[in-house]
């Protein structure tokens, strides 16, 4: 079967899907984008990713490319060209192409919209089960990381240290203070209390963290968000990430020592039994997501 992928109006087969060498997302990495989770049919927290899309667009003063209702629908096709049952759904949205130049160009220019999906096996997540080990990098990203541009360089290059040694996912440190990981948000767990970083333009306050934060206040936990230092990592009982992907996968080793006994904890697989149910719709309404 064909795969396609949307590009500026039309869905095509996704060997041909290209975008123009001057779309400034391409120049300028000036542009934004989503990953949605398809999970067995229904997406995950659909609203709070398109909320967050609209306010990543206005952070750069980019139009929304569609009004939400297209963007949804254009969404929905493309998952039924690719058949697609569970998956992760690529929104990017950049300025627009122009004549290459810093500023922003003078005239209107459309915002260029593409789409990408792929298949996903939520359910065979061998990491659920194993854990993943992580490495400590430093952050070196920008001070706006609040808004999710497609500006991932630093991103790539922590993981690919962390690829290197073997480890699944890069925790950044900047100024002494765990951030968050290159591609999602870090906790851990004492006691009853959860700590992740507040949700400052430091990190991007993931969706999948919002949704957490509900479903642990149910199940009896305190949130801390308070920034805290590498060495609590190794004080943690358990700890974990979370993103639309990777959903919550316990972190087992950070820099070659155990969290815990290094196995997954009975309260992450708990967190992460509950988000499943919340992601199915069985648990109660998806949250709001706002900045
Ligand atoms: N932080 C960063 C830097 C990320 O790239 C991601 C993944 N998009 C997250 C956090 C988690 O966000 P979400 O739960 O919305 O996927």
């Amino acid at each position: 079967m064909p795969r396609y992928s949307y590009v500026n109006g039309s869905y095509v087969p996704h060997a041909n899907a290209c975008v123009h060498i001057e779309d400034r997302g391409y120049q300028f990495a000036d542009g934004v984008y989503e990953v949605i989770g398809l999970i067995n049919g229904k997406y995950a927290d659909e609203r709070g990713h398109f909320d967050r899309l609209e306010r990543s667009l206005n952070e750069l003063q980019i139009a929304m490319p569609a009004k939400r209702q297209a963007l949804r629908f254009i969404m929905r096709e493309l998952i039924k060209k690719n058949r697609l049952k569970s998956g992760a759904i690529y929104i990017q949205v950049t300025r627009g192409v122009s004549k290459r130049d810093f500023k922003f160009p003078k005239a209107e220019i459309k915002p260029s919209l593409v789409m990408i999906c792929w298949p996903f096996n939520f359910d065979g997540n061998p990491y659920i089960k194993s854990g993943v080990k992580a490495i400590t990098v430093p952050d070196q990203r920008w001070e706006r990381r609040d808004i999710k541009t497609v500006a991932l360089l630093p991103q790539a290059l922590a993981k690919q240290k962390a690829a290197v040694k073997g480890a699944y996912e890069a925790i950044m440190i900047k100024d002494g203070y765990v951030t968050e990981g290159s591609s999602s948000n870090f906790w851990i767990l004492k006691g009853k209390t959860l700590k992740t970083h507040p949700a400052t333009h430091d990190i991007l306050k993931g969706i999948t963290r919002t949704a957490i934060e509900k479903i642990a206040k149910d199940e009896g936990l305190t949130i801390k968000e308070e920034r805290f230092k590498p060495e609590e990592i190794f004080k943690a009982e358990e700890a974990f990430f979370s993103s639309a992907t990777s959903l919550i996968v316990s972190a087992v080793n950070v820099d070659g020592k155990n969290i815990g006994n290094g196995k997954p904890g009975p309260i992450v697989q708990k967190i992460y039994e509950q988000y499943r149910a919340y992601a199915n719709g069985d648990y109660s309404d998806q949250i709001e997501w706002s900045a």
